[in-house]
């Protein structure tokens, strides 16, 4: 009997993820026929992938704590129909516990509030990826090969045996062709191709000193490419910007000291002289609080921790949609689309101001702050469009703020708790048009905004307000903006403007590297006076690069220029040749959300259904084939993080899903045929 063949396109923490599932369902029920998994990882880095390699920097911080990290499925997960023993499954808590005490190995040794290293938990995915190997190639009949080559192109094949697809990989100049009825992609993050957009190279014009990729950052920022003493712009103010700018400083030697309450640093000389950073917004991401919803090792009780939507929930958004909602037809569904700014926005601002006044002030305050607002509430969903957006913000904040002015503040001990107010807190350094002083505004954000993260998620008013709605209803906007569910300019706008909200008051990195940030930017090495949106020019004599800032018109002049942002996913973009490969065979196309008068919203991504299978150029489901990650962003928000444990996590069920869906199609390619 052949063998059935199951791909799988990177060997990433997804890819973890999903041989986990494949070795739970076959444990339980080996496969009816010989199966071969292949996982094909360009890196060779088989289970880290290169987002998580275990040889980076340890300057490199995830953005989570270590008790918020899971490689398997585990109860909370109705649809995990068998689970590994609860021995074979640790969460990444558990796995350095275990690695401490038994190899003594002290890097191990780890708190569950303590925020890793990427490295770190990719020492931990590729031993992972190995038990979950081992546990797969136990199985009678069940191969698996690793592969360490790139998958660079993809084609339907139809011979004797039936319908299936070769896939071209290559390492070095070998090439080879592998054939498989089923592939999973989880090819991580987009990689352009060079997105400058460069003035036409006159003669004589130097190459210019423009690095598109920051990772792996050995690589990509070595000595070579941003000299000691040189003048470097960075463009992004994010995580990956800042992965950059503590490899080139602490990485190359430096070293950060506590100078009584402040954290100093001390140069080794082999940094750049100035490194320019400037970004869209012109801030950077703001610090993730000290996480007071997971210091349980077993990741059990987070989620009882978690905000639940008071006015804002699946069932409001559902009851919006009948009420309001613009039917649409997306692939072969209609959908009633909401618009973000009109409709939801009011909602999240009235949520965030009930949980900043609840977390200063506690369950009395809450109590009567719900039942002043229920009646606005109420009004606002049944006439969402009766007002403008701004108006019917501040109709649903008053009976709030009313409860507020007539609080007895002294009582809480919380007196100096000031006003919420939604404008200051989403754009906290206000305009930037001719701010002069736009880099002392950065750095004074950054102290304040560090200052309130140690208070924590659930003691500081303003970072219990931004982790509690923009983090832990993720399932709601989720279930708000996926598939369609937006109209087509409110999905752009989201996208241009709500999305990196999200980014930058809710998923920024831990005290730990702001604080390091803070000292760079207060010892003049990182200069962020450009603020938002700077304009580029290349300098075609000297290969350099201008920076001017729209808004303040401040400029300065580099030498090396860093994209230090994670590009938008779009597969005629992509730098490698899978996507632009897969895009002209017609074994995929680009989601469309369809807007009035043809002018219809492209976010980049591919068009997948809802099991992210793939809708081919003559629009039919292609269902051996699933794409996860950022090929579907854009289409299905949320999905590029690291699994977490006891939380239902989307991630995981991604995994999980795909894994249910293969193991059945499998089983019943081999059922006998009833007449
Ligand atoms: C810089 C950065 C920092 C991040 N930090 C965090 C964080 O702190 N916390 C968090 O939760 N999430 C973080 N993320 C999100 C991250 O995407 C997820 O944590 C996780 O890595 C997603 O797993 P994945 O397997 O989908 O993708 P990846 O981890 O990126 O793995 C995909 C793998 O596919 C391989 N590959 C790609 N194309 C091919 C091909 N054609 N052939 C063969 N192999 C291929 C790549 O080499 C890669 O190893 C970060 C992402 C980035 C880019």
């Amino acid at each position: 009997m052949n063998a059935d063949r199951v791909a799988l396109v990177g060997g990433g923490p997804l890819c973890v993820y999903a041989l986990e599932r494949l070795a739970a369902l076959f444990r339980a029920q080996p496969p009816a026929a010989p199966l071969e998994i292949s996982v094909f990882e360009r890196s060779g880095e088989f289970g880290a992938g290169e987002t998580h390699s275990g040889a980076q920097s340890p300057t490199s911080a995830l953005n989570r704590v270590a008790s918020q990290i899971a490689f398997a499925a585990d109860e909370s997960h109705p649809e995990a129909v068998a689970l590994l023993p609860k021995s074979l499954r640790p969460t990444f808590y558990e796995w350095a516990r275990e690695k401490f005490q038994r190899d003594g190995d002290t890097y191990f040794d780890m708190r569950p509030e303590d925020v890793p290293a990427r490295c770190q938990h990719g020492i931990a995915l590729r031993d992972m990826f190995g038990r979950y190997v081992a546990l797969l190639r136990e199985i009678p009949g069940v191969r698996v090969e690793l592969r360490a080559e790139e998958v660079v192109d993809v084609e339907r094949v139809v011979e004797g045996e039936g319908a299936g697809f070769l896939l071209h990989a290559v390492n070095g100049d070998a090439q080879r062709a592998y054939r498989a009825d089923r592939i999973l992609f989880a090819t991580g993050p987009a990689r352009r191709r060079f997105a400058l957009p460069l003035a036409a190279s006159a003669p004589g014009a130097r190459t210019p000193c423009y690095v598109p990729h920051p990772y792996p950052l050995h690589l990509s920022l070595d000595e070579s490419a941003v000299p000691p003493g040189c003048r470097l712009g960075v463009l992004g103010l994010g995580l990956t910007a800042i992965d950059a700018m503590l490899f080139l400083t602490e990485g190359r030697g430096g070293h950060f000291f506590d100078d009584g309450n402040v954290l100093r640093y001390a140069p080794s000389g082999r940094e750049p002289a100035r490194i320019v950073a400037a970004s869209t917004s012109g801030m950077f991401t703001w610090c993730r609080p000290r996480n007071e919803k997971a210091l349980d090792g077993s990741g059990q009780t987070h989620t009882r921790r978690e905000h639940q939507g008071v006015f804002i929930s699946t069932d409001v958004v559902d009851a919006l949609r009948m009420r309001v909602g613009r039917p649409a037809l997306i692939g072969s569904e209609t959908v009633r689309q909401l618009d973000f700014d009109r409709h939801i926005l009011p909602l999240i601002v009235l949520e965030m101001a009930y949980l900043y006044y609840a977390t200063a002030f506690g369950a009395d305050f809450a109590a009567r702050a719900r039942e002043a607002v229920a009646h606005a509430h109420a009004r606002f969903l049944q006439a969402p469009d009766a007002m403008p957006v701004e108006a019917a913000i501040e109709a649903l904040l008053a009976p709030v703020q009313e409860t507020f002015a007539a609080w007895p503040r002294a009582v809480s001990g919380r007196e100096s708790t000031p006003r919420f107010d939604w404008r200051a807190m989403f754009e906290p350094l206000g305009a930037g048009v001719g701010a002069d002083d736009w880099h002392e505004r950065v750095v004074d954000f950054v102290r304040r905004d560090n200052r309130a993260a140690l208070e924590g998620n659930l003691h500081n008013p303003m970072k219990a307000a931004c982790d509690g709605v923009w983090r832990d209803l993720r399932p709601v906007l989720a279930q708000i903006v996926d598939f369609g569910g937006l109209t087509a300019e409110s999905h752009r706008r989201f996208c241009e403007v709500h999305f990196r909200r999200y980014t930058r008051m809710s998923n920024g990195t831990g005290p730990t590297a702001m604080r390091k940030i803070q000292a760079l930017l207060e010892a003049g090495l990182i200069d962020a006076a450009v603020g938002p949106s700077p304009r580029i020019e290349y300098l075609a004599q000297t290969g350099g690069f201008r920076m001017v800032g729209e808004l303040t018109m401040i400029e300065r002049t580099v030498d090396v220029l860093l994209e230090g942002r994670v590009p938008v996913f779009d597969p005629a973009q992509e730098a490698g040749p899978l996507y632009p490969n897969l895009l002209r065979r017609g074994l995929i196309r680009h989601w469309r959300n369809p807007g009035p008068d043809g002018a219809d919203y492209l976010p980049g991504a591919i068009d997948v259904n809802r099991r992210f299978h793939p809708i081919d150029a003559a629009g039919r489901e292609i269902p051996e084939l699933t794409f996860f990650g950022a090929p579907t962003e854009g289409v299905a928000f949320f999905q590029l993080s690291a699994a977490r444990p006891y939380a239902n996590s989307p991630v995981l069920n991604l995994a999980l899903r795909w894994a249910n869906e293969t193991v059945a199609a499998l089983r019943a390619a081999h059922m006998p045929a009833t007449t």
